[in-house]
């Protein structure tokens, strides 16, 4: 029994915020803006884990109105999302995902964001896949104003 999520997600750049992407903070002159730490890459992978079972979304288990939450580590979402995964009986196969960001380059942090989001999942490296793109000058992001995140698991009950 296979089980496929999706999660997406979007933050705000600000001038004076941290940047961090899959639990690696990024020298940046802007960084993301949200109640938690801002990690986008990481809330994506989150809400496809949750998604994968119906589980609801990040929102839902963490609330951005709760103060326990601010400026959390996301990473914290993550392992409660695989928890639930296991609780329930199912192992992660693989994930894939997408961070779309204006600037800086991100392709030389992926090797670092991908070991901090299969550490965090229980899986080989291997089965993370962290693909990144611009915006092409167009929308909120190729405008510079915004990072966003596209998450794909594969979840597989175990025997
Ligand atoms: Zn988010």
């Amino acid at each position: 029994m296979y089980r496929i999520g999706y999660g997406n997600d979007i933050h705000r750049l600000e001038a004076g915020r941290k940047l961090i992407i899959g639990g690696v903070t990024i020298e940046s002159s802007v960084g993301a803006v949200g109640h938690s730490d801002a990690d986008v890459l990481t809330h994506a992978v989150t809400d496809a884990l949750l998604g994968a079972l119906a589980l609801g979304d990040i929102g839902s288990h963490f609330s951005d109105k709760d103060e326990r939450w601010k400026d959390a580590d996301s990473i914290t979402f993550l392992s409660h999302a695989v928890q639930l995964v296991s609780e329930r009986g199912y192992s992660i196969v693989n994930i894939d995902s997408t961070v779309s960001l204006e600037q800086p380059k991100l392709r030389p942090f992926i090797p670092q964001m991908a070991a901090k989001l299969a550490a965090a999942s229980g899986i080989e490296i291997g089965g993370v896949s962290i693909k990144a793109k611009t915006g092409e000058g167009l929308d909120a992001v190729g405008e510079g104003r915004a990072i966003r995140a596209e998450a794909v698991v594969l979840l597989e009950k175990r025997s």
